[in-house]
């Protein structure tokens, strides 16, 4: 199949994540406690009086789980969530062996070599990832609330969508998300020719690193469209892996790929960075019925490049 077309309508992205690995280890611990920890009991460890002789690390680390825990039951209240986000597990030792999706080989040779363009991560645990497109609305409050909720996220970004205001992604980044490649101009790609879609690739990479340091591993390519040249683009622009979706959820409706209209393990589920011009809600609207749906059915929110 020559291109890969699907609809994302397009526009807005989204951001934060959590710090990276020692949230992952805190949050098994905070599982771990999870069952025997009231709301509000983190004062338990410290006593009435509140100064007793230095913990020793055991019950440190406890009392820091309790915390942790108090804080997210308390955060979750906050932002009206219905439940209290699951913690996903720790990041795996063993990284899952991402295969290029079956049946959309380009230009009908096989890829091999080329980035590979995947929708889910095969895994087994009730794990989703959540990814923000394009970048056009920089809410100060989705920022908040992602960090409060300690919710990972990854960004593909667009060079006109953040040009005005690179400075909302940068403090996205100093909170532990990774920014990555969504083009200069969102174009459809396939409709480029080689040497088209490689300037707006490679000079998106460029935008990346002189505004956040980093030339980004991860490409998404604008609607989920792409041909074989634009992976060929990708992979001489230091690209490794090219994620699309499985699912988009709006502030007010899911949109699945699948016939049975579920979420799956390992399930990477696209949104964007829209506010009240496009949607009836904010983005904190749209995370809160993102997080309560997947809560519901026993998922936790892990960071994608910790699979990868
Ligand atoms: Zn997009």
């Amino acid at each position: 199949m020559r291109a890969v077309v699907q609809n994302d309508k397009s526009r807005a992205l989204r951001r934060v994540s959590r710090a990276p690995r020692a949230t992952a280890v805190l949050a098994v611990a905070v599982a771990a406690l999870a069952a025997g920890c009231a709301q509000g009991d983190d004062q338990g460890v410290r006593g009435a009086a509140g100064q007793q002789a230095p913990p020793a690390r055991a019950v440190d680390g406890a009392a820091k789980a309790r915390e942790a825990r108090a804080a997210l039951v308390a955060a979750a209240k906050r932002w009206d969530l219905k439940r209290v986000p699951l913690a996903a597990p720790a990041p795996p030792a063993k990284k899952p062996e991402i295969k290029a999706r079956e049946g959309f080989e380009v230009d009908g040779q096989e890829s091999d070599g080329l980035p590979p363009v995947f929708t889910t991560i095969p895994i087994k645990e009730k794990i989703v990832f959540l990814t923000i497109d394009d970048g056009a609305e920089k809410d100060p409050a989705f920022l908040r609330m992602m960090s409060e909720l300690r919710i990972p996220y990854t960004v593909f970004l667009t060079d006109e969508e953040i040009k005005d205001d690179y400075g909302y992604f940068r403090k996205m980044q100093a909170r532990g998300v990774t920014l990555n490649n969504h083009t200069l101009s969102h174009p459809y790609l396939p409709a480029l020719s080689y040497e088209e879609q490689k300037r707006e690739i490679c000079g998106m990479q460029d935008v990346m690193e002189k505004r956040y340091g980093k030339r980004p591993v991860l490409f998404r390519p604008p609607y989920g469209n792409y041909d074989g040249d634009t992976l060929r683009a990708a992979k001489s622009c230091g690209i490794k892996y090219a994620p699309i979706w499985s699912e988009e959820v709006y502030v007010d409706h899911w949109e699945y790929r699948e016939w049975d209209q579920d979420l799956h393990p390992g399930d990477i589920v696209l949104t964007h960075f829209r506010g009240t011009d496009d949607w009836d809600g904010t983005m904190t609207d749209m995370v809160r019925r993102f997080l309560d749906r997947i809560t519901a059915d026993g998922y936790a929110v892990a960071r994608l490049e910790d699979y990868l």
